[in-house]
């Protein structure tokens, strides 16, 4: 039986890891928060009481952390690092969004201990983690991306391998940058057209159906009541934070002074993301952002 040791059951690593233990591997879950191991348990896992006991002796080791310095402390430099405890035939797994420069080094570390290590971000929100329809960007080399092929069917549909170390989490952000673009956007022709005597549900399947169709509009719209499963219509709970999207804006800005590379729009988002938080919204899901164009006169 293969073993999988999984770090952070948060919004994402939750589901992720229920639906390894739905396709039949044996999941140690590890997190720090009581609750979300009380949830893992009730979906089939078995919980861990450190994540050295999670990861001593398991076959992958998968972490869903929020950033890089929870990803470098908990294999490298924290108090109890994993890579003195992993076998060296285990791969691990990290479906984090971190930066680039952490996912190397720390590959870098494991590399000199005999471990594989490989970044592995997703995109496709909870939706896809719950349904275990995850695109995942792999950077590693070609042997880790084909040992991993199991683990990641299980939980995702579109595994790309975008290159070497680092490179899942550049193709990441380049996607991420994008999708704030696309999001901000959406949500500021919904809300034109709304204060424009619209009803946002007809102007967002007119949109969808037009050349303005986008991800947001076809499963993540913005406007509450218009999809039911969105956050939008549960109060912008669960989903993507923006604090997290902030994050990930702040890694593509990285990029993009590392390389050069003008990102005006990327600018521009993080820009309205970042006063979207200054309000205290930080906690909500990023399709809030609408409430930033709303008119609180009326
Ligand atoms: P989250 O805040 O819901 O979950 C993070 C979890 O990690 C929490 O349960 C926390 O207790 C746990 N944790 C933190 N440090 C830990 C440690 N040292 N040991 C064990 N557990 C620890 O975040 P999330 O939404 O699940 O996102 C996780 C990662 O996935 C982030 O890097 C995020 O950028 C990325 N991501 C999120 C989404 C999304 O839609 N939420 C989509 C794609 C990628």
């Amino acid at each position: 039986m293969t073993t999988v040791a999984f770090i952070g059951l948060g919004n994402m690593g939750g589901p992720m890891a229920a639906n390894l233990a739905k396709a039949g591997f044996t999941v140690r879950a590890f997190d720090l928060s009581a609750q979300a191991l009380e949830t893992a348990q009730s979906q089939g896992c078995d919980v861990a009481a450190t994540a050295t006991e999670a990861a001593t002796d398991a076959d992958f080791i998968i972490s869903m952390l929020p950033a890089g310095k929870h990803v470098r402390g908990l294999y490298v430099d924290g108090d109890a690092p994993l890579f003195d405890v992993i076998k060296p035939s285990a791969l691990v797994i990290d479906c984090s969004t971190i930066d680039a420069d952490t996912a190397r080094q720390v590959a870098a570390a494991g590399a000199e201990k005999g471990i594989g290590f490989m970044d592995a971000p997703v995109s496709g929100g909870v939706g896809g983690a719950q349904a275990g329809t995850l695109t995942f960007i792999v950077g590693g080399s070609e042997e880790q991306f084909a040992q991993a092929q199991p683990v990641l069917q299980a939980m995702g549909k579109n595994i790309f391998h975008a290159g070497n170390h680092g490179a899942g989490q550049v193709a990441k952000v380049c996607n991420n940058m994008l999708l704030s673009i696309l999001m901000a956007g959406t949500c500021e022709a919904i809300n034109m057209g709304v204060k424009n005597g619209l009803d946002p549900a007809v102007l967002s399947e007119i949109m969808k159906q037009s050349s303005g169709g986008n991800w947001a509009l076809n499963v993540y719209n913005p406007y509450p009541g218009v999809m039911e499963n969105a956050p939008a219509s549960k109060g912008y709970q669960g989903g993507f934070q923006v604090d997290l999207m902030i994050k990930d804006l702040g890694l593509a800005m990285d990029v993009s002074q590392q390389s050069a590379s003008p990102v005006p729009m990327g600018s521009a988002a993080r820009s309205l993301f970042t006063l979207h938080k200054a309000g205290g919204n930080g906690k909500l899901d990023f399709s809030s952002l609408l409430k930033l164009y709303q008119d609180k006169s009326e």
